[in-house]
Formats: structure tokens, C-alpha cells, sequence
């Protein structure tokens, strides 16, 4: 974006779009709402090209066991959760393509999008399903030693941290289910929060509570990383007494809450404060036209795998109509046909209603 806030179309200079490919679908990302998204499509007939981004599977490859997804009646862990949803999705016909898109231009229609800077692709319509990212609290040091002590993915790194005294900043659900999951490793798990009551819910709570090998910091603020090539501690304020102190600490986790990728999108798509993307009520439709958002890019209360699946589904359903509505496609379906759609690998006999 440039910095009178209109859209930069500098990627596409000298990008010739005659012979690009065009698709009536294109997904963009493939978290449980991109994935759910390219379901639905791909039973639609409408072949949709889904760039799988820089994490294929979303946030949920980077967490252990999901146990409120329905239907996982024992549990699930996130990463084979994902392999499902995916494979899923393909065998209904999605395309599904390592890559990510770095530029979009939706002045005009079909779509114009850049994926991984070189291949020029048309769109007819688009699902933005490209999720949060973990945030950070933007410390200089805490940067430096990002991967050298410093982590927001306590699943992905934890277990190089055996018997060693961790911690952990953030008070929600995340923190205290990555406080829990490095106990399995740490000695000693020092959670450090801002203020005195946790934001996590009461489960959540309890469990961490009960767990010996967690200790809480209250009223804690992280001041500063410290070491030189690795994480050697923390500087740390209680912002009650005004006292600040060395935490003795070999591995420090972020986990304060996420931020939506949507950077791609400032300049085009209405936004709130924080860069949800904003969607009409009821529907996952954009600002503009034939550009639909689903997912953590645009929700902003639920955040769950269950509720992005959801709107990943409306978003297939709204960019199938919108599509029928424009003359794209042959009629709309109705809903008996949307449960019927037989898989590429069946025999074609009707599926039961899903
Ligand atoms: P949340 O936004 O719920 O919590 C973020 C936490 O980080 C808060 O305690 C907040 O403090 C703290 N925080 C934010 N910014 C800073 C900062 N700059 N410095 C210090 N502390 C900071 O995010 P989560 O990722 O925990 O959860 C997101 C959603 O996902 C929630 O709806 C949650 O319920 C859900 N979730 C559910 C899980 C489950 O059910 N198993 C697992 C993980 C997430 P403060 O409280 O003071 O604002």
C-alpha cells in the first residue's frame, strides 16, 4: 500500500495476465476455513485453486491436541486434523498449490494475483482464508533471539527445553495450554502475566493451576531479553510495586494473542482498527464485490477451528451464488445437490447427507 492508502500495483509492472490462468475460485490459505472453503467448492464443480501460503494447514499445525473440534470424539491432534481436512478437500477436486500470494489487484474483474512474485493468476471470485499469526511484544532482544530461546509456539519448540526453567508471557487460553504442554519438558514453568486474573477460561485455568510445576508471576511485565546468543533471561517489572528483577530463564514463550494476515489486503478491503477484515452481516461478502473473507482474517470473537470451518463453508456457499448471480456458472444448486456432490474416488452413488 502506498502512503495515501491506495493499493501499490507495482508487482504487477511489465506482468503480462493474457495467458494466465484463470479460475472461477481462487482460496488463499488453507487453515480449517480455506480448507472447508475449497470443500464446498470443489463439490460445486468450481475447481478451486487453493495456495496452501507459508503454513500449510493454519495455526492448528503448530498446536497438540484439539479436543473440542465435534466429531474428533477422542481428541485429535491439530497437524492429522489438517491432513484430513485436506486430503478431504482433494478428493473432491481442489487444487491445492505450495505457494503464496504477494500481490492483488481487485479493481477490476476477473481478479488479478501474484503468486510467490512471478506466476499471474485471474480470479473470478476469491476466498480470503489467511488467518492470524502469533504477536509479539516487539521488545528489540526478544526479536534478536527469536529461535534461539524465543518462541510463540510452545508445541513446535518445547521439547528442546528438557529440564530447564521456562516461561511463558500472556494470560488466555493459548498461554495456559502451552504452560501446561511444557511441563511435559520443563522443570519449572514460570508464567508471567500482566495483571492479576487470567483471561483464560475456567478449564484452562483449573488445570494450571493444579499443576505443581507452574508457578505465576502476577502483575509481571517483560521488560527486556537477555544473552547474548541465546536466552539467558528475562528483566521483568511488577508493575503493582514498581520493582523489577532477573528471572533465570533458558527459554521464554510469547503467548499473547494473534494478529490477522491481512496486509495484503489494506487499501482494497474494509478493515477494522486491528485489520479483521470487515464482512457484511450474515455473509462472508467483502466490500468488494466477488471477494469473500472467512476465517481468523475476519473474525475477531470466535477464533476456533469449528466457527472458521463454518464461515469457510459460507463463503464457498456465497462465492458459488455470486458467481450463479453473474452468469459464471450454470444455476445455483440446491440443497439437495449440495449433499449429493459423489467424491472423484466414488462410484458416483448418492452420498449421504452431510
Ligand atoms: P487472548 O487474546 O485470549 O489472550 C491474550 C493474553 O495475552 C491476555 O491475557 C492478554 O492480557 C495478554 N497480552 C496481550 N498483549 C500483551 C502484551 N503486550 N503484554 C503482555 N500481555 C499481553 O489470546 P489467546 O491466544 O490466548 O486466545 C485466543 C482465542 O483462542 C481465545 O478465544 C481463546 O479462548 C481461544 N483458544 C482456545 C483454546 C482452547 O480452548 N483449548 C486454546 C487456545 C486458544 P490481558 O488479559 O491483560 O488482556
Amino acid at each position: 500500500m502506498n502512503t495515501n492508502g491506495t493499493p501499490d500495483l507495482s508487482a504487477f509492472d511489465g506482468i503480462d495476465f493474457d495467458e494466465a490462468e484463470r479460475r472461477n475460485v481462487v482460496i488463499i490459505g488453507t487453515g480449517p476455513a480455506g480448507l472447508t472453503a475449497a470443500l464446498y467448492a470443489a463439490r460445486a464443480n468450481l475447481e478451486p485453486l487453493v495456495f496452501e501460503g507459508t503454513q500449510p494447514g493454519g495455526q492448528l499445525v503448530t498446536t497438540t491436541d484439539v479436543e473440542n473440534y465435534p466429531g474428533y470424539a477422542d481428541g485429535v491432534l491439530g497437524p492429522e486434523m489438517m491432513e484430513d481436512f485436506r486430503k478431504q478437500a482433494e478428493r473432491f477436486g481442489t487444487d491445492l498449490r505450495h505457494g503464496s500470494v504477494t500481490a492483488v489487484d481487485f479493481s477490476e474483474r476477473p481478479f488479478r494475483l501474484m503468486v510467490d512474485h512471478e506466476t499471474p493468476i485471474l480470479a473470478d471470485t476469491v476466498i480470503i482464508s489467511t488467518g492470524a499469526s502469533a504477536k509479539y511484544l516487539g521488545l528489540k532482544n526478544e526479536q534478536r533471539l527469536l529461535g534461539r530461546g524465543v518462541s510463540a509456539c510452545a508445541t513446535c519448540d518445547g521439547a528442546f527445553f528438557r529440564d530447564e526453567h521456562l516461561a511463558i508471557v500472556g494470560g488466555g487460553d493459548t498461554a495456559m495450554e502451552e504452560a501446561l504442554f511444557l511441563t511435559r519438558f520443563a522443570k519449572k514453568v514460570s508464567v508471567l502475566h500482566r495483571r492479576d486474573t487470567l483471561r483464560a477460561s475456567q478449564i484452562m485455568q483449573e488445570r494450571a493451576f493444579a499443576n505443581d510445576t507452574i508457578e505465576f508471576l502476577w502483575n509481571t511485565v517483560v521488560e527486556d531479553v537477555l544473552g547474548e546468543n541465546a536466552v539467558e533471561g528475562l528483566k521483568i517489572k511488577n508493575v503493582e510495586t514498581g520493582e523489577t528483577s532477573t528471572l533465570d530463564v533458558t527459554g521464554f514463550f510469547v503467548a499473547i494473542g494473534h494478529q490477522p494476515n491481512t496486509e495484503l489486503f489494506k487499501g482494497w478491503l474494509d478493515m477494522d482498527e486491528t485489520g479483521y477484515i470487515q464482512t457484511l452481516p450474515d455473509s462472508t461478502y467483502t466490500n468488494i464485490e466477488g471477494v469473500f473473507a472467512c476465517g481468523d482474517a475476519q473474525d475477531h470473537v470466535y477464533r476456533q477451528a469449528v466457527t472458521a470451518a463454518g464461515t469457510g463453508c459460507m463463503a464457498a456457499i456465497d462465492a458459488e451464488r455470486w458467481l450463479a448471480e453473474h452468469g459464471a456458472i450454470d444455476g445455483v444448486r440446491t440443497q439437495t445437490e449440495y449433499h449429493a456432490a459423489p467424491a472423484e474416488d466414488s462410484d458416483g452413488g448418492m452420498a449421504v447427507q452431510g
